[in-house]
């Protein structure tokens, strides 16, 4: 199993709460309006690497997990894997993506990582409901969804 992989970086702290390894996968299909980052949309972006070599990166350090981007649903599969591989070496797992958490329940692929990831951060980024001071998000709309605690038409919030 292989995925087209930005950057993995060591020690970010924007991406969830603690030190975290932020891993950015490439490509996202829904060109938000002011998106921070446009530059990973591309679906060819970056380099692939199997689910190995992103885990001994990961393993550099002892820090929890963020899969950002782009949006990691777009590699859903791969996703998957990496999140249960992260998940069962211990790991908290937060996972970012501009589907709703209805979308990614509602599709066969997407969901098959919902039981590995600890918080989905969900949602298009909308430029009318910026708001720099909301945590690990940048719109109002988006939502820190306590995958454990949630069920399709029943969103619990994650809470520290
Ligand atoms: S989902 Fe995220 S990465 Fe994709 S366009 Fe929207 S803000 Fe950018």
């Amino acid at each position: 199993m292989t995925l087209r992989v930005l950057d993995i970086v060591g020690g970010t702290s924007v991406d969830g709460p603690g030190l975290r390894t932020s891993v950015y996968l490439a490509g996202c299909v829904h060109r938000c309006p002011g998106c921070h980052n446009p530059q990973s949309w591309e679906m060819s972006g970056g380099k692939e690497m199997s689910v190995d070599e992103i885990i001994a990166v990961i393993d550099e350090n002892d820090f929890n997990v963020t899969l950002t981007g782009g949006d990691p649903m777009c590699q859903a599969e791969g996703v998957a894997e990496l999140a249960r591989r992260l998940k069962e070496a211990g790991r908290n797992v937060w996972c970012y993506t501009g589907y709703t958490y209805e979308e990614v329940c509602g599709d066969a692929v997407m969901s098959s990582a919902l039981p590995y990831v600890d918080v989905l951060v969900d949602g298009e980024f909308e430029q009318a409901k910026r708001d720099t001071g909301l945590r690990f998000r940048g719109s109002s709309n988006q939502r820190l969804v306590d995958v454990a605690r949630s069920a399709a038409g029943m969103v619990t919030l994650w809470d520290d």
